[in-house]
């Protein structure tokens, strides 16, 4: 082994877990196993030397190959070359100086603006297990306990609604084997040894970032799980940073529940962040309700989909602020001028507290900070989600800061420390001089010549300057004689002379350093400034919470203006009252009228359970998802698309698309379909919303309906939750319990054309109207003929044993048209695609034919 690799191995064995960026000369080296994954995720020529395999990158291009690394889930580990070996032997020293984790960034190339980026921990045993979360790059920092009847399904919420890119998990929970991880999570999963987790450093890690002495202001009193993650996510922070957290100013803690839950699937299954064909945002909630004018407001508009509150009072002091805008249509179009302009303070901020700030992102706390004020004055105390000792001279401090920065920033400046032109002029008298003599030196030098002509008499006599000599006095040869004394000769040619004096060797010196003590002087002024600004971290942490809400708050008041939401009125009983209630997402994408607006009544006391039924697209999945959308609109403080609403709030929604429905996912689809299933009827409370959506087609048509027949039966005898379930199984709408109530899409039927109205009426559907979609979809004129007939002799009794035709020569063994008709019989033609249907067409006529 070369010294070199030496070296590497032992940094490798340093950061096991991280591909090491090894620096060679210009490039980051990778080797081995490093080398071999890098060049693949990277698409980078994988190299040999002496054997061993090896890629590069060149290090001028680093953060960008650092960035995509991240994305996939990888940590890097870069090394640089420290000293050269004192004796000027063998390779130069190498450390690792930074170890990049895709939860623990904070440099905006690698961060997406519009959603939070959170480093997670997992700590604790199985029955009491601490979840925590930060967003390094905002400081927002949170612990909950897991609820400990369901822990798994409690941890599948949390990381539902954070998506964290790493996560530190105490390695025995991982043994019990309860939490289970898989390479969908898409995160990095770091397994620490139970003696990392310990109650009392756990605290101490704690108090020591917020400086107290307990913990009890975070409602935390004794050994609390919440703490030991908590803790856990500092050390982890302090082993890869080393940096202090002073934006971190607060660790909120809560219970097992104090948002809605929502798991995985029901994200994914109502589109809220993310459609289901490639996670993309068109077509998503997310999108419809995105009018926010700055990053931090969409980042908070995101969690707030993923994180509604629980209980109706919250919802309503927010839709009265909505309101409030909504009325004064001036005020809210002035808010959203003003918000255009606003940076993102949050990340700006934090970056100032971990002291990685450069002058523009000061300059941009300085414009926004304008903005606040202008803000300021457009709304009242009324539109500020917080209480009046926090706005107290928050907005005065603010000023003061701005206009700090006003004067001692240029509006432009350089984001480079060595380079200078950070600083205003009239800040600091060194700095004007230094500048004047950088810039104006030439004018110096002239100022002198002319003195020394006139203190010579010498006309001739110039100032000039070469690389050897620096500047120098020339004279003609023929009046050198007369230059004086304290000339000293420095260079005799044919022509001329050439001499120095000590006030040019003074000014020579002066000029070519000027530039170089200029930007030290920046430098240091700089970060004078930088702490200033980082003492104001609290403030501008608040401002920036403030201006996001705000944000929010005129988004919700602006996508009701444009399309037409109404207040919704909120109890906390488990009611649904929507009159008039429309898809916020599939409306936008029908041309204006079009969509159908329809109503949902349900009450935990007489109606719990509504069974959907109706031909395919009829309507069935948008009106469920609909009423799914439309309450957790309202509980997240929004305006709801509908004439009017009463909501009961949910404490939990469910929404799971039956298998078939979801093929895309590639899944062993009923097992994950059934599992989704027991998961509700774990989870569901009076207090829940379940959406059911043609679950139990995963399998066979027998067992399929058994299965959701006992799902019914359960989810109205047990917890009874509001549900709406849409169904294919005609056989269940003759279900009867009293709080069992069957509806319908209409159909309207025309000759032999049918019409789906998209309108929910009382009663079951009358028919599946299979047939009627199969034509729709250009199934041959005969077959639908030949269905037709089957299905009407098959209501009117069982199926007519056909008169075998008469034939001249011998009977066949196995008549193909008593084959093809049992075929046609057992077949369910809610499951036939176009394409199957095509083929076996092919294949009985085949057999006809022969
Ligand atoms: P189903 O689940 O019954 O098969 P869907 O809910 O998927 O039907 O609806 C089928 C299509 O009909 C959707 O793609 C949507 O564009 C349209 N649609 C559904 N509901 C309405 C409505 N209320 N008004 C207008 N168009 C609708
Ligand atoms: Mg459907």
């Amino acid at each position: 082994m070369t010294p070199m690799f030496r070296q590497y191995a032992e940094l490798k064995s340093q950061h096991p877990d991280a591909v090491l960026f090894f620096r060679v000369g210009d490039f980051y080296e990778m080797f081995h196993s490093d080398a071999v994954e890098v060049s693949r995720m990277l698409n980078l020529t994988l190299t040999q030397r002496n054997g061993i395999p090896m890629c590069g990158v060149p290090f001028h291009a680093s953060r960008s190959y650092i960035g995509r690394l991240l994305k996939l889930g990888r940590k890097v580990a870069v090394s640089e070359q420290i000293e050269l070996n004192p004796d000027g032997k063998g390779p130069a020293r190498r450390e690792v100086v930074e170890v990049v984790t895709p939860g623990t960034v904070v440099d905006d190339v690698y961060l997406d603006d519009k959603s939070n980026n959170y480093l997670a921990a997992l700590a604790g045993t199985a029955d009491s297990a601490g979840f925590a979360y930060i967003d390094l790059s905002t400081g927002e920092f949170r612990a909950a306990r897991l609820d400990s009847d369901a822990p798994q399904d409690a941890l599948r919420r949390e990381l539902a609604r954070t998506s964290p890119r790493e996560m530190i998990v105490q390695e025995s929970l991982l043994e019990t084997e309860i939490f289970t991880f898989s390479p969908d999570d898409r995160m990095v999963i770091n397994r620490l040894p139970d003696w990392n987790f310990d109650h009392r450093k756990a605290a101490e890690s704690l108090n020591r970032c917020f400086g107290t002495v307990n913990l009890k202001a975070f409602g935390i009193e004794g050994e609390d799980v919440r703490a030991l993650a908590a803790g856990a996510v500092l050390d982890y922070i302090e082993d890869n940073h080393a940096t202090l957290l002073p934006h971190v100013h607060s660790l909120e803690c809560r219970g097992a529940d104090d948002s809605v839950g929502l798991d995985e699937s029901t994200i994914r299954n109502l589109e809220l962040v993310g459609n289901i064909r490639d996670g993309g945002r068109a077509y998503t909630l997310l999108e419809t309700l995105d009018h926010t004018k700055t990053s931090a407001g969409a980042r908070s508009l995101r969690r707030r989909l993923l994180q509604p509150f629980p209980k109706a009072a919250e919802a309503e002091s927010c839709h009265a602020r909505v309101e409030s805008l909504y009325r004064d249509q001036s005020l809210l179009s002035s808010m959203r001028r003003v918000l255009t302009g606003v940076g993102d303070i949050e990340r700006l901020a934090a970056r100032c507290g971990m002291r990685r700030a450069n002058a523009k992102d000061l300059i941009a706390i300085r414009n926004s900070l304008h903005r606040a004020a202008e803000l300021r004055r457009l709304v009242g105390d009324e539109l500020l989600d917080c209480s009046a000792s926090v706005i107290e001279g928050l907005f005065e401090r603010a000023a003061e800061l701005a206009d700090f920065l006003s004067r001692s920033l240029l509006d432009d400046p350089s984001t480079v420390l060595t380079e200078g032109r950070m600083i205003r002029e009239g800040w600091d008298e060194e700095v004007d001089r230094l500048r004047r003599i950088r810039d104006e030196g030439k004018g110096f030098l002239d100022d002198y010549a002319a003195e020394e002509r006139v203190a010579t008499g010498i006309p001739s006599l110039r100032i000039k300057h070469n690389r050897i000599l620096g500047y120098f006095i020339e004279i003609g040869r023929n009046q050198a004689s007369g230059a004086p004394e304290r000339f000293r000769r420095r260079q005799s040619l044919t022509q001329v002379e050439r001499f120095s004096t000590e006030k040019l060797e003074d000014l020579d010196a002066e000029i070519s350093s000027a530039g170089e003590r200029l930007i030290e002087r920046e430098r240091e002024l700089f970060t004078d400034v930088l702490k200033t600004v980082k003492d104001a971290v609290d403030d501008l942490l608040t401002l920036g919470r403030l201006i996001s809400d705000l944000d929010l708050v005129q988004s919700f008041a602006h996508s009701a203006t444009e399309y037409g939401y109404v207040k919704p009125r909120m109890t906390d009983e488990p009611v649904s009252r929507i009159s008039g209630g429309r898809h916020p997402v599939v409306e936008r994408y029908l041309s204006d009228g079009n969509f159908v607006p329809n109503d949902i009544e349900l009450d935990g006391q007489s109606v719990s359970f509504m069974l959907v039924t109706g031909p395919n697209m009829a309507g069935k999945s948008t009106v469920l998802r609909q009423a799914a959308l439309i309450t957790l609109m309202a509980q997240c403080g929004a305006f709801v698309p509908a004439d009017s609403a009463l909501i009961g709030t949910a404490d939990r929604i469910f929404c799971r698309v039956g298998a078939s429905d979801n093929l895309a996912r590639g899944e062993s689809t009923f097992l994950v379909e059934m599992n989704e299933t027991a998961n509700i009827l774990r989870g569901a409370s009076e207090r829940s919303l379940v959406i059911m959506d043609e679950v139990g087609r995963g399998t066979g048509n027998a067992d399929g309906l058994a299965i959701a027949r006992a799902v019914c039966e359960h989810l109205l005898e047990n917890t009874a939750p509001r549900t709406l379930f849409a169904t294919h199984y005609m056989e269940l709408t003759n279900f009867v319990h009293p709080r069992f109530q069957n509806l319908s899409m209409a159909v309207t039927e025309t000759g032999d054309t049918i019409v789906f109205p998209k309108i929910l009426q009382e009663g079951p559907a009358e028919a599946s109207y299979g047939i009627h979609v199969a034509a729709l979809a250009g199934l041959p004129e005969t077959v639908i003929r030949r269905a037709r007939f089957l299905m009407e002799s098959a209501s009117s009794e069982s199926l007519p044993s056909r008169q075998p035709p008469v034939r001249e020569t011998a009977p066949l063994l196995f008549d193909p048209r008593e084959m093809i008709l049992d075929a046609v019989e057992g077949l369910d033609v809610n499951e036939l695609t176009p394409l199957k249907a095509l083929q076996l067409i092919a294949r009985w006529k085949e057999d006809l034919d022969s």
